[in-house]
């Protein structure tokens, strides 16, 4: 029987895990795990924190279960320490003691870490990340037990925004600062204007162009690069994360230039015995081929089903990653898709955009809401690039479609000829997606 050990136990480990064992009865298949928590839900850890979710159980999944279900030996509390390729063994430490595993397949899953600098005067009690259920913890017993009525927020990005809005719907005022001149720099200025302005209306501070620099006052007061300085009971850093790479860089695995580890389509390291996927991989972008680092879980499931499709046999080809994105921020949704004007400027890329401001539905019927979309393409082909949307209605629908727009090679020309279901709940006659496919193809046409 073939023997699998796989490094780190919840988006990708435990996806691939299970996909493995869907395939194959046989083969013996080890988890191990450094946190005490395998197959959780990090993307229900805010929710968590804002009672959105109240209970605990809910995000994680008991490692008996799927132990049961999958019949996979799961360590946790077992941090792999090293990797021996010559002998095709690993090292890890649980109990205190180092043991080691022999393997035939090795899949790397470590994920990655919160970027986490130390400022002068920062008191650990009352400052956190959010990366793990440790720190969900930390945080959630911290306003139980502290009360606090104030939080700063440092970085606007998804993390960030998640936790302006489950603070503030425990009462917590908070104050967003971000060095850049917008908040979430994956969408164009112009969309994050009016995520902006949504913040503002909900009464969160907003605070840009400008750094945290150190605390003081038991790290309660954050002084700013600029010179002022917030009042905040906590402090939540989400400044962006890193991916974990240190065991593929001391076991000689290739790096790639952005940091994670370089892997070939069927998600193999330089090592064909070893896998990797996930947070710690970068994968070629779907519309540049150039390598990204993208920590999303959609990308991580589709790359856990490559690597078990590999392992049994079938060259399926992992065909990139596009970056779809969406976030809640109180009743505003923000999604986007593909290359936005920073990336594609910095690409040289001769590029239109079409924007449109429309109601997502009958304007007549209840719940209907704006929405604004912005597609960015080709000036010569109609070749689709990117795609962002934001409104209060309808948004995750019309970014599918877009996302999956970009996929299938629709022009803009395309958009308007789609057939996307009208009734007044749910659409108007001509979709704001034909009609944003109109307005774009009328600047193709003027060229
Ligand atoms: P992880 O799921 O982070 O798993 C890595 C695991 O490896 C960790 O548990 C770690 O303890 C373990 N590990 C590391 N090193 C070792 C070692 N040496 N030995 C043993 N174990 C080790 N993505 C979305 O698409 N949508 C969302 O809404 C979203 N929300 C998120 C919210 C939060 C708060 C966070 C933190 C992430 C969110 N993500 C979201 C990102 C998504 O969770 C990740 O992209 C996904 O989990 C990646 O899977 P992974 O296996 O690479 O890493």
């Amino acid at each position: 029987t073939q023997k699998i050990l796989i490094i780190g136990g919840v988006g990708g480990g435990a996806t691939v895990a299970a996909q493995i064992r869907r395939d194959n009865q046989d083969a013996e298949i080890i988890i191990f795990e450094k946190g005490e928590y395998i197959s959780f839900s990090n993307c229900g850890m805010p929710y968590y924190i804002g009672n959105k979710i109240p209970n605990r159980e809910d995000i994680l999944y008991a490692t008996g279960d799927f132990q049961a279900k999958y019949q996979v030996d799961v360590r946790v509390h077992a941090e792999v320490t090293a990797i021996q390729r010559t002998t095709k063994e690993i090292e890890y430490r649980q109990d205190s003691q180092i043991h080691t595993e022999s393997y035939d397949t090795l899949i790397l899953s470590p994920g990655a870490s919160a970027v986490a600098p130390s400022f002068n005067g920062m008191d650990m009690k009352r400052t956190f990340c959010l990366h793990s259920i440790p720190d969900m913890d930390a945080i959630h017993s911290f306003i139980e037990q502290e009360k606090p009525t104030s939080a700063a927020i440092i970085g606007a990005g998804f993390i960030g925004l998640e936790m302006v809005e489950n603070l503030y719907s425990k009462g917590i005022d908070c104050t967003l600062i971000d060095q850049s001149s917008q908040v979430m720099n994956i969408v164009d200025s112009d969309m994050a204007q009016m995520i902006e302005d949504h913040l503002k209306k909900n009464n969160v501070t907003v605070v840009l162009n400008d750094a945290l620099y150190y605390f003081s006052n038991q790290g309660q007061t954050l002084h700013l690069n600029g010179g002022t300085s917030i009042q905040a009971d906590m402090t939540i850093l989400a400044i962006g994360v890193k991916p974990n790479t240190k065991l593929a860089e001391d076991a000689s695995l290739a790096i790639g230039d952005t940091g994670a580890i370089k892997v070939n389509a069927f998600m193999q390291t330089n090592d064909p015995n070893i896998y990797a996927l996930g947070d710690v991989v970068e994968t070629k972008d779907a519309i540049t081929d150039i390598p990204r680092n993208i920590a999303l879980a959609g990308p991580a499931h589709r790359q856990a089903f490559i690597i078990a499709s590999h392992i049994k046999g079938q060259q399926i080809p992992y065909k990139g990653t596009l970056g779809s994105n969406i976030l809640k921020l109180f009743d505003l949704t923000i999604g986007s898709t593909g290359l936005n004007t920073d990336r594609l400027k910095s690409l040289n890329r001769d590029y239109e955009t079409a924007t449109l401001k429309t109601m997502s539905n009958a304007s007549y019927y209840p719940g209907s809401g704006e929405i604004w979309l912005k597609v960015l393409f080709s000036k010569q082909d109609g070749k689709i690039y990117g795609a962002q949307v934001v409104g209060f209605a309808g948004v995750d629908k019309r970014l599918a479609v877009l996302a999956t727009a970009i996929k299938g090679n629709l022009t803009v020309t395309d958009l308007p000829e789609l057939e996307l279901a009208y009734a007044p709940p749910y659409s108007s006659p001509k979709d704001p997606i034909n009609v944003l496919g109109y307005k774009a193809s009328s600047k193709l046409e003027e060229k």
